[in-house]
């Protein structure tokens, strides 16, 4: 048994998340913010910190940093959650954004437990950000929001699925679909919020790729496969085309890119069960085209589908317009485009270009 030092303020998820961590065997210290958890660490050094970034009176990193400073305590593993990035994040052993599942926040715990005595290979002076006031106020009110919108949700979330866990064990089928119905309205909740920080990101300029060179065969047979597992009624055709070298790209940004296109060709398929994905080489670009063959765009609605809050049918479909500004812009950020063809009626193909290393 292990003693956990869990700081929070939001009362119902430090109780969810001490409650976690007490089924998985250990011992819990609660705190309701950042000098308290100082002070308990001080009292008795726990072997694991997990805490919230955004608390009263000592932000989570202002915590951690006065942990590393502090010979007894500069060791002990330290978890970080927030809806928030905040900066210099890279200095705890583990960072898990706000929401987080219940099985990565049990797994986090265990490993970072299991490292106890492993040297931390990332050092606390991490990246310094350099920003305007102006831009530094609106990040803020930003932060402010994910954390206000994010933290309940992360609780209801996490209730859901410990519930969801119980009904499972009971076998009652009513209350188990209906803990699953929350589930899924929260998780689209959660979607909705994560997209709306995504946009003003991007809006602002202030969204970083974190470029990697990647095989996009592979990628694109671990998306589908995925896809099929979550759609069992669909049927997706996948033609990667002809071999072709390592792409530079965020793999992050293009599978949300790619997810939003073929969650939308799923949700306007109509009576067609088809999907197909392929992949096109130009010199200096790859096109990856997902196509379906459902209800179709207007004409009239087409060009304007790709800016904030469009949607070309106000009463088909259950999106918020967001998707495909943040997919067209995330595409530009990588220095590709996004395009659409459709017909009204019989489907519409979009179309991903990305560059190609030269
Ligand atoms: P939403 O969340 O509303 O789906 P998107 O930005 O992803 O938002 O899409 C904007 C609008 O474009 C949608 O509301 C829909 O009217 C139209 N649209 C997007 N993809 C398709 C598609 N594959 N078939 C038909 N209409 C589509």
């Amino acid at each position: 048994m292990s003693l956990v030092l869990i700081a929070e303020d939001e009362e119902a998820l430090l109780e969810v998340f001490s409650e976690v961590v007490e089924d998985l065997g250990h011992r819990v210290v609660r705190a309701h913010n950042g000098e308290e958890a100082l002070l308990l660490a001080r009292t008795e050094p726990p072997d694991l910190v997990v805490s919230d970034h955004m608390m009263p009176r000592r932000t989570g990193m202002q915590l951690l940093h006065a942990m590393r400073s502090e010979p007894v305590l500069a060791e002990v593993p330290f978890l970080l959650l927030s809806a928030a990035r905040p900066s210099g994040r890279e200095a705890a052993q583990t960072f898990l954004a706000k929401p987080v599942d219940l099985s990565t926040f049990e797994q986090a715990v265990s490993t970072a437990l299991q490292s106890r005595t492993a040297p931390r290979h990332e050092s606390p002076q991490a990246a310094r950000e350099s920003a305007t006031a102006v831009s530094l106020a609106r990040e803020e009110m930003l932060n402010w929001v994910a954390h206000e919108l994010k933290t309940p949700l992360s609780s209801a979330r996490l209730n859901t699925q410990l519930l969801l866990r119980k009904v499972h064990k009971r076998g009652a089928e009513d209350e188990r679909r209906s803990a699953e119905a929350i589930l899924r309205q929260l998780d689209r909740m959660n979607g909705l919020v994560t997209s709306i920080l995504d946009a003003s990101r991007l809006a602002d300029g202030k969204l970083e790729l974190k470029q990697e060179l990647k095989e996009l065969g592979p990628f694109l047979q671990d998306l589908i496969h995925d896809w099929r597992e979550m759609q069992p009624e669909m049927d997706f055709h996948l033609d990667l085309g002809e071999p072709m070298e390592p792409l530079l790209l965020d793999a992050e940004r293009v599978r949300q890119v790619l997810n939003n296109l073929l969650s939308n060709a799923v949700k306007y398929s109509g009576e067609s069960r088809r999907i197909e994905v392929g992949v096109t080489l130009n010199p200096g670009l790859v096109l990856i085209h997902v196509r379906d063959h459902g209800v179709g765009i207007p004409a009239n609605a087409l060009p304007h589908i790709f800016e904030r809050f469009q949607r070309a049918d106000a009463d088909r479909g259950r999106g918020h317009g967001l998707g495909l500004f943040i997919a067209a812009a995330l595409a530009r950020l990588h220095g590709g485009s996004l395009s659409a063809r459709s017909t009204l009626g019989e489907g519409s193909t979009f179309i991903l270009r990305l560059p190609r290393r030269s």
